[in-house]
């Protein structure tokens, strides 16, 4: 089984993770710097026939009629005296199943997170460097996550540092002066992704 790592949970990651994941041959693992995804309302998103050709394999051609409008046609004004200045007819590039869409931006990440496994999102991991290592692509993280609503220090493996037990592995949240802390730890320790380099 091959791993695929994708950087970001945007809409390109979100989109990418989800072809693969049709795919058993594939283990994909999205590593997100941000610790959620955000899914307030926000503005809209207008997709061409081509995206929604892409997005329709992955079943977008299912989504409820009411979370989505087709418009035919744009009317461009002039923002000045407000007079119409053309119109573009869009239903000409529409088919059957492929038409000219506008939905809220938040609905369509939300399509797109949800018919992930909840486990292919790994938030909070902010990738720093990405190498090439014999016949291995090797990611390293900023371990530190002191910007977040709740800081924390990852303890993880190393290809240069192992761990006393797999058990070790784990996420510390930091309270109090640990914050402050744990700044100048990687502050002094020369990098700003590692306590322990
Ligand atoms: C105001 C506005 C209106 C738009 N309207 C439309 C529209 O109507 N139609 C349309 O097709 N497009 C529109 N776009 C463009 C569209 O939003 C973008 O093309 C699209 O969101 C890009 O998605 P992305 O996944 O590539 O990048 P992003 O959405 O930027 O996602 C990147 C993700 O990667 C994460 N990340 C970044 N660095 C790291 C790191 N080092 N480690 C881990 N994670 C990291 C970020 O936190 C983020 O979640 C609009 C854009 C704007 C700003």
């Amino acid at each position: 089984m091959k791993k695929i790592a994708i950087i970001g949970a945007g809409i390109s990651g979100l989109f990418a993770a989800n072809l693969f994941s049709k795919n058993s041959d594939y283990q994909v693992m999205i590593y997100e710097k941000n610790n959620s995804i955000e899914l307030d309302e926000g503005y809209g998103i207008q997709l061409s026939t081509n995206s929604i050709k892409l997005l329709n394999n992955i079943g977008f051609n299912n989504l409820e009629d009411i979370d989505q409008f087709n418009p035919e046609q744009i009317d461009f004004y002039d923002l000045k005296n407000q007079k119409k200045i053309c119109e573009l007819n869009i239903s000409k590039f529409n088919t059957e199943n492929c038409k000219y869409t506008a939905l809220k931006r938040s609905k369509l990440v939300e399509f797109l997170k949800d018919r992930l496994d909840n486990q292919v999102i790994k938030y909070g991991h902010n990738i720093q460097k990405i190498e090439k290592k014999d016949d291995q692509i090797v990611l390293s993280f900023n371990e530190n996550n002191l910007q977040g609503d709740i800081p924390f220090v990852e303890v993880r493996k190393h290809p240069w540092r192992s761990l006393k037990t797999s058990a070790s592995a784990r996420v510390i949240p930091l309270s109090g002066n640990g914050p402050l802390g744990c700044t100048e730890n990687t502050a002094t320790s020369g990098c700003i992704s590692l306590c322990l380099p």
